[in-house]
């Protein structure tokens, strides 16, 4: 008998138009994309580049990238991807790189790069790297990972890391040092050269996380915007992260790292010359890298050329100066620090406007808008296809700045009450734990398995780790209050 937590593999084979259908069946209850209201996990344009997308993946979705030298094909794209992405980051000649699977794999390869590139030059034994508070989650997941401390450096009050604690910090064990263009939570420059100097002097590595401006930034310069320098214009820079699958409109699965020249790149690449299945070499941290996910990217970057994407980076300006004009207009609201690129973020300045409790009246008008937490405030991550729905978004949040303004007591309820006490109980490690058992019911053999083939099923099934996420935070107040009586 099956295990009733299991849905068992059909006995025999389902016929292939059955198997299409279920596959666009499942999509009823994900975000709907293509109306410009999600922010941030998908890079929508239009059904022609859509289209161009899944069938350059297409062509390429059984080849495989694990060995450079078996599939030529998928070789020279990977060139070609990296040359294209050297000239827009003003690379020279010796600038080299490798197409990773997204972003993450880029932060992680840089973190492993230089550990061992300190390892094996000055004997480095307690690797530590210099980043700041805004760095992506990535860097944090990288430190994990590879054993490399966190030096996190604090930011000023317009959301910039302090260079002056960012020196105090440099000591034998740094083997690199961080910094974004922009960061995620806010969408601001840090300021690079400052940073390429201390770099070059104290002669540490700068690795420059541009995952979400690699691919937009440069033509945002193009088009005559005033962007500080971050790229390899800058002489301390020694490699960047740039994700195609952001701002570069390719298929899910292609970023890029770029290093300098090929003596930081040699330290990224494995070799074990004993195994039995032979001698093995690999360049990134994948071992089958998917042929489709070079194709589309590759396809990305012929179909737009540097017009297209001088473009598309003209027209998500234009939408995010015409959002940030309009949260301006809203006296209750201020966008956060200088954000220069494509993203940003608001916060209330208003005691009596909770800014989740704002986020929740956009959810309910169907915006999926993420939140950011210390500070609190709400992120948009745009893109031209956002154009479209500027003045909606301003007039829905007009008003619910004014519902959640009429009814203070908005900010105890729903996700706002959720949010706003996970963001700030003093409790991180038990949050964590918190968390981790949450997150890990959800892998639980049979649990947070949703059927979406019916209604009534999915309703029971999608509670079960709100439930859960319910009685923690129960459990949470309870301690709270009881303290606070004491
Ligand atoms: C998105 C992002 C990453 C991680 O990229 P994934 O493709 O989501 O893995 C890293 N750094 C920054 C600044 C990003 O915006």
């Amino acid at each position: 008998m099956t295990h009733p937590t299991h849905k068992a593999m059909p006995q025999s084979g389902i016929d292939e138009q059955t198997i299409l259908a279920q596959l666009d069946s499942f999509k009823s209850q994900d975000p709907e994309y293509k109306n410009g209201r999600v922010w941030s996990l998908v890079y929508y344009i239009d059904e022609a580049h859509q289209q161009l997308l899944k069938d350059s993946y297409f062509k390429y979705s059984s080849e495989n990238g694990l060995n450079p030298t078996a599939f030529k094909s998928l070789k020279k794209m990977e060139n070609e991807i990296i040359s294209a992405t050297a000239s827009i980051l003003n690379a020279t000649d010796e600038v080299c790189g490798v197409v990773t699977s997204g972003g993450t794999e880029s932060c992680l390869l840089a973190v492993k790069t230089y550990r061992d590139m300190a390892k094996d030059k000055r004997r480095v034994k307690k690797p530590e790297m210099i980043i700041p508070e805004t760095a992506h989650v990535a860097w944090y997941k990288a430190s994990e990972y590879f054993g490399v401390k966190i030096r996190q450096v604090p930011l000023d009050g317009e959301l910039v890391p302090d260079l002056n604690k960012l020196k105090k910090m440099i000591n034998r064990n740094t083997v690199m040092i961080l910094g974004s263009a922009p960061e995620y939570p806010h969408g601001t420059i840090d300021p690079i050269e400052a940073m390429g100097e201390i770099a070059q002097k104290h002669n540490i590595p700068l690795h420059v996380d541009a995952c979400v401006g690699g691919f937009i930034l440069p033509f945002m310069e193009m088009n005559g915007e005033d962007i500080p320098k971050w790229d390899y214009r800058v002489p301390g820079v020694t490699s960047i992260s740039a994700d195609i699958h952001k701002y570069g409109y390719a298929a899910k699965g292609a970023s890029t790292i770029t290093y300098r020249n090929l003596d930081y790149l040699r330290y990224q690449i494995f070799v074990q010359p004993n195994w039995s299945g032979g001698v093995f070499a690999s360049s990134a941290l994948l071992g089958t890298r998917p042929g489709g996910a070079y194709a589309g990217a590759g396809a990305a970057l012929q179909y737009f050329g540097i017009d297209g994407y001088k473009k598309l980076a003209e027209e998500t300006l234009q939408a995010v100066n015409r959002l940030k004009h309009g949260i301006r207009s809203i006296p209750e609201l201020e966008i956060m620090g200088n954000p220069q690129g494509p993203l940003f973020a608001y916060q209330s300045r208003d005691t009596k406007v909770n800014i989740f409790a704002v986020g929740d009246q956009m959810d309910n008008k169907g915006w999926k808008v993420n939140k950011n937490q210390k500070p609190d405030g709400l992120h948009a991550m745009v893109t031209a296809q956002h154009l479209k729905v500027v003045d909606e978004y301003i007039a829905d949040l007009k008003a619910a700045v004014a519902i959640v303004k009429a009814n203070p007591e908005l900010a105890n309820q729903g996700g706002a009450a959720t949010y706003g006490m996970i963001a700030h109980l003093p409790l991180r490690g038990m949050i964590k734990q918190k968390v981790l058992e949450m997150y890990s019911e959800l892998y639980r053999a049979g649990s947070g398995l949703i059927d979406l083939s019916t209604q009534a099923n999915t309703n029971v099934e999608e509670q079960a780790p709100k439930k859960r996420l319910d009685r923690a935070l129960a459990w949470y107040v309870n301690r709270q209050t009881k303290k606070a009586s004491k």
